[in-house]
């Protein structure tokens, strides 16, 4: 199983078995309706001034709003947690960011953050989304938290992201948001294991950068073939 609060020592990654790589690095990547965008978790607790702020989170905002419309295919993803969710560090009375066990491995414990229905949960005011055609919320199950756009964090709950994704002929998804080392990172890593094609737009992207998690970031996406590109190549 994949621990997903390493910031390293992934050699036992089974991803490469799934490994598709058409585009080389840099070249133009035009959208097509075989495409989907996906904008992880751009709501005010991840941005400055909110529970778990992201350096930088905000600047995401602009660059997400020029390429929205270059994709016919748009799903948000939305952190929603009830009141006394078990990656809250208050509910181990932890300090945050220290970590515990749980049934599914460590997990990080954080700041509460996006309780459903507060406003750190709302998406960020600026960021259009009228475009998108679904909003996946996760982390809603009380035990489980959820980092990936497709599977919580047991990797075995699924959202049903994968098979609306399917439904639509979706080949190739892109992902952008928040934060680039963990729910970009897991959703990208999903979205391998699952044989989409994957894009990770970096400069749409901000990270948290706890203990290396930036480079364990990118190492992996080098690994199992996720595209790097930056939003001018679109
Ligand atoms: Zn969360």
């Amino acid at each position: 199983m994949v621990n997903r609060n390493q910031s390293s020592g992934d050699d036992d990654f089974p991803y490469s078995l799934y490994c598709i790589v058409d585009n080389e690095e840099g070249l133009p990547m035009t959208p097509d309706q075989q495409d989907a965008l996906l904008i992880i978790d751009v709501q005010n607790d991840f941005c400055p001034g909110g529970a778990l702020a992201v350096p930088a989170g905000d600047e995401v905002v602009s660059i997400i709003n020029n390429i929205s419309p270059k994709f016919q295919t748009i799903v948000l993803t939305q952190d929603w947690h009830p009141a006394g969710h078990a990656s809250f560090a208050t509910t181990h009375n932890a300090d945050p960011f220290s970590t515990t066990t749980l049934h599914y491995g460590e997990q990080t414990l954080w700041p509460d953050h996006c309780v459903q229905g507060s406003d750190g949960a709302n998406f960020h005011s600026q960021l259009k989304s009228d475009s998108a055609a679904l909003v996946i919320r996760k982390g809603m199950h009380p035990g489980i938290d959820s980092y990936s756009a497709f599977f919580e964090n047991d990797q075995t709950t699924s959202t049903g992201l994968s098979g609306y994704l399917r439904h639509l002929g979706i080949k190739r998804v892109f992902c952008a948001g928040l934060a680039f080392d963990y729910c970009v990172r897991f959703t990208a890593e999903d979205a391998v294991k699952e044989n989409f094609e994957t894009v990770v737009i970096e400069d749409a992207c901000r990270a948290i950068d706890m203990d290396g998690s930036t480079n364990a970031a990118t190492e992996s996406f080098a690994k199992i073939g996720v595209t790097l590109v930056q939003s001018t190549s679109l």
